[in-house]
């Protein structure tokens, strides 16, 4: 497998994928390792995942350097990402002896009842891109503190990053047969989904999520997805300050060149503020330094995946084409890496694609509303269901906004955000099941109930 940088479009390293036998035998290995992990306390095994954190961020900038080479992420945020995803070491830390302990409910009396709570066993982790120590933290870290051994397979476009998490995770101390990457792309993925996996945990797209859910659903073993989202913003007409509001929606728009699974994807604004918003709105987006990801001043990078251009000249086209105005950017950059110009539209309407597909790039549609029901109404417009904002100085209206959104996440005056305190779930085409939190830890153990006479 060649891996290519985004930013310059070279080859940068070469892997050798993994064959299908040599995924069965990691998985008979993984089951032989799986056994003795289980059988170590959680405080042993939280031990390795508390050390393998410390290396982690003892090489953090060595770390950066690869996943900005792979994805093309600016340096400067792949460093916030892996400083970032510390968090989640440090909710396990502190709470995961507790979520895991055995709940002993009757205590007298000739029948004693409790509940202890399992690994599932060997879990295969398929994972995206986009974010990959946040995506993929949340999912084989709780799953080895839990007790379960992990393949993970890194997307083929972050298997450099895949690889440093097997050689730190086993350099902390988590044995060789208890975490195992699998290098390859989509083809891989298929392959692995063959074998007897004891639950299988995805993140990335809808698509493929739809693929993997149905491919195995007849193992009738845990299937989780993570998928992606077309979330909306909703600015209105009583936020403190506009300029304030459309730097940080632009923010949330932005942000990793707008790849992110809970990235700001429409906006809507109160008709009272709408040109005050995107005048400030554009100003911003054009204030982005724009080029080379390991520059510092670098805010959006290339993107990663080359064939995204594609879907962002059709998404660009489409709403011109039925009356959206361009008010900056809509073009790819032509030389060397995978550039696009960062891009707003505005008089957006529901009939356009940026107004209902997934965009995944630096792209933005801006449409008008003339009260809080029409906004909600445009808002719940949608086949996904991730997360959901409002920026308003009123929390009564934006609780109203919120108790309508059919999302697992919904956000006042904040957007684009992750908390290991609270689960992470996607509903509709967003996703299945829920990560972080102890809902998190709770994904990846079966509970037995033992009623016990002496
Ligand atoms: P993707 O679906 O293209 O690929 C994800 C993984 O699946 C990769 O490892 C890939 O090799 C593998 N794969 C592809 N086809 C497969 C198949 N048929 N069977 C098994 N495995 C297969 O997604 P991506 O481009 O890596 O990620 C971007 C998507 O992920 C976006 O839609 C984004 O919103 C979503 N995402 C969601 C979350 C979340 O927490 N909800 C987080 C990050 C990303």
């Amino acid at each position: 497998m060649k891996i290519k940088n985004p930013a310059t479009n070279k080859v940068i390293a070469e892997l050798t994928d993994n064959s299908p036998s040599e995924i069965k035998s990691k998985l008979n290995t993984l089951r032989k390792g799986q056994k003795e992990w289980s059988r170590l306390s959680v405080r042993e095994r939280l031990d390795c995942i508390v050390k393998f954190g410390e290396l982690m961020q003892a090489n953090k900038e060595e770390l950066a350097a690869i996943l900005t080479s792979e994805t093309g992420k600016p340096l400067q945020q792949s460093l916030n990402e892996i400083v970032g995803a510390q968090n989640r070491i440090d909710h396990l830390k502190n709470n995961a002896e507790k979520w895991l302990a055995d709940e002993n409910l009757v205590d007298s009396g000739a029948t004693h009842e409790k509940i202890v709570y399992e690994p599932l066993g060997v879990i295969a982790n398929i994972s995206a891109w986009n974010f990959p120590y946040n995506v993929g933290y949340n999912v084989f870290l709780y799953a080895l503190v839990a007790g379960n051994s992990v393949m993970y397979k890194p997307s083929e476009y972050a298997s450099l990053t895949g690889k440093q998490f097997e050689k730190y995770l086993h350099e902390a101390g988590i044995p060789k047969n208890v975490f195992m990457c699998a290098i390859g792309d989509g083809k891989l993925g298929q392959r692995i989904l063959k074998e007897p996996f004891d639950g299988y945990f995805f993140t990335g797209s809808h698509a493929t999520g739809q693929k993997i859910a149905s491919t195995v659903a007849s193992k009738l073993v845990p299937v989780q997805l993570e998928l992606g989202g077309k979330d909306p913003l909703f600015v209105a007409d009583d936020v403190p300050d506009v300029k304030v509001a459309a730097v940080n929606a632009a923010e949330g728009a932005f942000y990793n060149n707008g790849q992110s699974c809970c990235a700001v994807e429409r906006i809507y604004v109160s008709e009272g503020i709408y040109d005050d918003f995107v005048e400030a709105f554009v100003n911003e987006v054009e204030s982005y330094v724009l080029g080379d990801p390991t520059n510092p001043d670098t805010f959006l990078g290339p993107l990663t995946r080359e064939q995204q251009i594609a879907v962002l000249k059709d998404q660009v086209g489409d709403a011109i084409a039925k009356g959206a105005i361009l008010k900056t950017g809509g073009q790819a950059i032509e030389g060397e890496g995978y550039y696009f110009q960062p891009t707003v539209l505005i008089n957006c309407t529901h009939d356009m694609k940026v107004m209902q597909e997934e965009s995944f790039g630096p792209i933005i549609g801006i449409q008008k509303v003339k009260d809080d029901e029409e906004a909600v109404a445009l808002m719940q417009d949608t086949e996904y269901g991730l997360t959901a904002a409002i920026f308003s100085s009123n929390e009564d209206r934006a609780m109203e906004v919120l108790r309508q959104m059919n999302t697992g996440t919904v956000y006042w005056n904040c957007c684009d955000r992750v908390s290991p305190n609270v689960p992470w779930s996607g509903r509709k085409s967003s996703g299945l099941g829920a990560t972080l939190s102890v809902q998190g830890i709770r994904a990846f153990v079966q509970p037995k109930s033992y009623h016990l006479r002496s």
